[in-house]
């Protein structure tokens, strides 16, 4: 982040609605970091602000950030994102040429014991931080835009969908966007059974190789 760009946190944080339209990624980051749009921002270490390059084609959107991402600051760095970067090799899509963000900035949890166990965003969240979502997208201007499980799939397109009933198919957003979703890595974490962990795995695989096959379609439409 550069210096200049870097808005100190707040006491009192301004309301949303009084910053200037930030023109990088970075100053959005700066916005985002004393943001108060949900109760989110009061509990969580700082806000996860996306990161990736700033032309990077492919928008990668995942749920929130986990426990790991809230003491570093960065997106994916995790248990799901080490997950996230093997599936991401194994298919051929290089990671570091992926915008990689969150649905949700800041890490919603409850406490059992000294334990901060992940809570899923409820609509309301994932409503409200969908503003910077939708100016991350605009700063960005993706050619695809990959969403990551149910929340993500909301913080896309602005209603919920099952990810099953979209899963698969690369559909046209109709803003010379494309779309695709797939499950968020963690729910392989979550698989007990190891013949439903190999099914996954394939099938998460399979949907990463359709982003491969998108940025070389991409790479040669562009050239
Ligand atoms: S989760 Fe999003 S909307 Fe809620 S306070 Fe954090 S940045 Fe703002």
């Amino acid at each position: 982040m550069e210096k200049s760009e870097f808005v100190l946190r707040a006491k009192s944080p301004p309301a949303v609605g009084l910053f200037a339209e930030a023109t990088s990624l970075s100053a959005l980051a700066a916005q985002e970091a004393v943001c108060t749009r949900c109760p989110l921002y009061k509990n969580a270490t700082q806000v996860v602000p996306g990161e990736g390059p700033p032309r990077a084609r492919v928008l990668l959107i995942g749920e929130q950030p986990g426990d790991v991402e809230d003491v570093s600051g960065r997106p994916f760095v995790g248990p799901s994102g080490k997950l996230l970067d093997i599936a991401l090799e194994r298919a051929g899509v290089a990671r570091d040429k992926c915008f990689v963000t969150n649905a949700v900035k800041h890490f919603k949890f409850e406490l059992r014991g000294k334990r901060r166990l992940h809570k899923k965003p409820d609509a309301g969240e994932i409503d409200a931080c969908r503003w910077w979502l939708d100016r991350e997208r605009a700063l960005l201007r993706p050619g695809l835009v990959v969403a990551l499980g149910a929340t993500a799939i909301r913080g896309a397109l602005g209603r919920s969908e099952a990810v099953s009933r979209l899963r698969g198919d690369i559909i046209d957003l109709g803003d010379g966007v494309q779309f695709l979703a797939t499950v968020h890595p963690s729910s392989l974490l979550r698989l007990k059974d190891e013949s439903d962990k190999r099914e996954a795995w394939r099938g998460f695989l399979a949907d990463l190789r359709k982003i491969a096959r998108w940025i070389e379609k991409d790479a040669r439409a562009l050239d």
